[in-house]
């Protein structure tokens, strides 16, 4: 079948305006830093960004992975830059942001996977910005729970590590990962630390099922995830995954009951969901609860 690539409707949002959103916007030039939700030209940015949260891109711009959904490119990395954390936190402080999430690259090449500079940015956060909630989306670390550790020492709110589809679609979808894995690491992240909330998400209309989809959100709740994002998937470039549906609205309202009543603490499900989108509500419902 033939999948318009024009978007429904309720799929279409205004363009980013608003003081706070510019100002915001200037301030990340001249820093180096990178913000996904520029990079990724994030339909929620001005909310988010007005809501003071925003989410950070370390370890550089290169993966070593090549998720077919990802517009992220794939290569040899460049080295590690260890003022990176200490300037993600000042941005953090001039933004004012109150919910910080730092996510990055999978970095395969590297012993650790990067989750040194993880922990450093945790930290860095947290003395320059101690009101500031800090989330954590992070990349498998191929299972090694030495470098889940490190990261989980720093005391992140939040763990956040994406199972992006269902295990039928992995190869095709995120070759690179293995689906039980992501579940290990989410539950191990739990394990080590049983204060932070836990969370993860997936992506509709690659071209699963709802009862896959329900088997998937049953075996996160399994490995213990509080929070749960549902999100559209849109195809960054022809070069990437075809979108095989759009999904409606009612679905993801469907998902969101269904999420309730297996007991996960916070559901966000809706077209524009993204990882952290309204994450700073999330995890204060979650962290109340
Ligand atoms: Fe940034 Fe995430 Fe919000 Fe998008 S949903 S603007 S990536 S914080
Ligand atoms: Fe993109 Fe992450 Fe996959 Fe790398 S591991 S290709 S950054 S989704």
């Amino acid at each position: 079948t033939m999948i318009p690539e024009r978007r429904p409707a309720w799929l279409k949002v205004a363009a980013p305006k608003g003081e706070n959103y510019k100002q915001l916007k200037q301030l990340m030039r001249g820093q180096s830093l990178h913000t996904v939700c520029e990079e990724a030209r994030c339909p929620n940015i001005a909310e988010c960004w007005g809501h003071k949260t925003a989410t950070f891109m370390i370890l550089g711009r290169i993966c070593t992975r090549s998720c077919r959904f990802c517009a992220v490119e794939t290569g040899r990395p460049l080295g590690l830059d260890w003022e990176e954390p200490k300037r993600v936190a000042e941005a953090v402080q001039q933004m004012g942001l109150r919910h910080a999430v730092v996510t990055s690259v999978n970095r395969d090449e590297l012993k650790d996977g990067g989750a040194a500079v993880f922990a450093s940015t945790i930290r860095w956060i947290r003395r320059l910005n101690p009101d500031c909630k800090v989330e954590v989306l992070t990349p498998d670390f191929k299972g090694d729970q030495d470098a889940l550790r490190v990261v989980i020492d720093a005391k992140p709110d939040v763990f956040n590590h994406n199972v992006e589809t269902i295990p039928r679609l992995y190869k095709q979808v995120r070759p690179q990962a293995i689906y039980q894995r992501s579940l290990d690491v989410l539950k191990w992240a739990k394990e080590m630390n049983p204060a932070a909330r836990t969370k993860s998400g997936f992506m509709l209309g690659l071209g699963e099922t709802w009862d896959e989809v329900i088997t998937v959100m049953q075996d996160m709740r399994a490995h213990d995830v509080d929070i749960l994002t549902i999100g559209q998937y849109l195809r960054p470039s022809f070069q990437h995954l075809p979108i095989q549906r759009y999904v409606p609205l009612e679905e993801f309202a469907a998902l969101k009951t269904e999420g309730k009543k297996m007991g996960f603490r916070h559901v966000e499900s809706g077209p524009f969901v993204r990882s952290s989108y309204h994450a700073h509500e999330q995890a204060d419902e979650a962290i109340k609860t």
